[in-house]
């Protein structure tokens, strides 16, 4: 990250002076969590910081203008200038990713896989429907010929990757839309190594005979061979959808390349744009030149007006990814996650696959006692912010599970080296084998409560202000 100049300083100095002229409590808590933000140890694996020419981008009266539909070709007067915005953030995606066409409007990842979804369904399904109708869209369907063919749509198979096997909740789990338009089955891992096993999942999507598979992951920590994965696609007929939501700025980063990069292999690959890529938050959509047209339909189909003011900071960051120090800043992402992972082992903790070669540790807390929630907490307490996850086969749910998710992304970018990861590996089984399960008030076991030892909490507490004070988070920045 470039350092910040006074410039900087003064004009976010300005801009919550003005805020508090309205909402002084709103200019309290941006400037609360900067200092939040500064002060704790960030290893949550979606998150990161983006640059403030990022930041700043996305604070602009772009945030004003409506722009539905396409470049050149809106429903709106006026939109000149998002055309710019977001003609350019679909170059220095496509170019970036080697992808021949970018949807760069979804609002989230959420929405960038509802986009994909209804863009399979919409070329798989409905225009071949309509061809057969001789019906040119619709529009121009009876009544009788509309439910035949809202049948059709939401009869459709799609096969993910578990939930606790790694897998998110949008490639077809029932809390999510997903889940509930298809019929949908999932493949899991290899319930000895906890990796991916490309036989099962051919196996499975032979019997299952999906239209959609669904690869990618959110807490998975080893790289997939997408080229396996297309093949077995190929052999069902089934489209390939690549989630890299998590991994993209590897990929971006060139550390995820030829099988490991889902770009050329995938019909469609979609993605968030905050995670490991650090830009806005945001998603998009890559897809082969089959898939664009229905891509394209992604507002109204299924989104509202695009953010213009988010597409701009999109095209920033995707600009600063094709700067050669991106791929540095990525191969340090995998290097830091080695390290971490290297760091636990060796102090005698267990991970889930054994290791990590993206930039995801799952740390499995049941061999200190603990469920996920209650390391969770714990290492919360002690300033170190981590997210509860499940282990495959989880005995204790996706609420309580058994894991911590992991992830160098953020602490990448503050300059974190392998030497910090490995403190950081100490400073947390030092925290996790000093807590202890807790009772509920009626004394029975609890899953949520737990006790940390005397002084572990604020000694960690110490330890991991000296490393971050030696790798400030937006140096130069001072908002006093
Ligand atoms: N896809 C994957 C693989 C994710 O991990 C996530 C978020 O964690 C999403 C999609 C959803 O992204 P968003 O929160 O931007 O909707």
């Amino acid at each position: 990250m470039s350092d910040l100049s006074s410039l900087t300083s003064s004009a976010y100095q300005q801009a919550l002076e003005v805020i508090a002229s309205v909402e002084p409590r709103i200019a309290e808590a941006t400037r609360q969590e900067l200092v939040d933000q500064r002060a704790s140890l960030k290893l949550i694996a979606s998150e990161n910081y983006a640059s403030p020419a990022v930041l700043m981008t996305m604070g602009t009266w772009f945030s004003d203008k409506y722009a539905e539909g396409t470049v050149g070709h809106r429903f709106y007067a006026g939109c000149q200038n998002v055309d710019t915005v977001e003609a350019l953030a679909a170059e220095h995606a496509r170019e970036l990713f080697g992808a021949p066409y970018a949807y760069v409007q979804p609002h989230s990842g959420i929405d960038a896989n509802l986009v994909a979804f209804w863009s399979i369904l919409a070329h798989r399904v409905e225009g071949p429907w309509l061809e057969k109708f001789g019906a040119k869209n619709v529009n121009d369907l009876s009544e009788a010929d509309w439910e035949s063919l809202r049948a059709e749509l939401g009869n459709q198979r799609l096969l993910g990757m578990a939930l606790d096997a790694g897998g998110h909740l949008t490639h077809g789990f029932r809390p999510n839309i997903s889940g509930k338009m298809f019929h949908q089955q999932q493949y899991g891992t290899d319930p000895e190594t906890g990796l991916l096993d490309y036989d099962a999942v051919r196996a499975k999507a032979k019997e299952f005979k999906p239209l959609v598979i669904v690869a990618g992951y959110s807490a998975y920590p080893r790289r997939v061979n997408f080229a396996k994965m297309r093949e077995i696609a190929d052999e069902v007929g089934a489209t390939l959808m690549v989630d890299m939501a998590h991994f993209a700025g590897l990929v971006a980063g060139k550390v995820f390349t030829g099988d490991e990069d889902p770009v050329p292999h995938a019909h469609l690959t979609t993605t968030t744009t905050h995670k490991s890529l650090r830009g806005p938050r945001g998603g998009m959509v890559l897809a082969t030149e089959e898939y664009a047209p229905s891509v394209d339909r992604g507002c109204p189909m299924v989104l509202g007006g695009p953010l213009s003011h988010v597409m701009a900071a999109k095209a920033v960051a995707l600009a600063e990814a094709r700067q050669p120090g991106f791929r540095t800043y990525a191969q340090s992402i995998a290097d830091n996650a080695k390290s971490l992972a290297e760091g636990f082992l060796k102090r005698g903790a267990k991970l889930v696959t054994g290791g990590t070669d993206n930039h995801i540790v799952l740390l499995d807390v049941s061999s200190f006692g603990l469920t996920g929630r209650q390391a969770e907490s714990a290492l919360l307490d002690s300033g170190v912010v981590t997210n509860r996850n499940s282990v495959p086969a989880d005995p204790n749910g996706a609420w309580y599970t058994s894991g911590i998710r992991l992830g160098t992304p953020a602490l990448t970018t503050r300059g974190f080296g392998h030497d910090e990861f490995d403190k950081v590996a100490e400073l947390i089984v030092d925290v996790l084998t000093n807590t202890e399960p807790g009772t509920t008030s009626a004394g029975a076991p609890s899953r949520a409560t737990y006790v940390i030892a005397d002084g572990v909490a604020d000694k960690t507490k110490s330890a991991a202000a000296e490393l971050l004070d030696k790798h400030p988070l937006y140096p130069g920045l001072d908002l006093a």
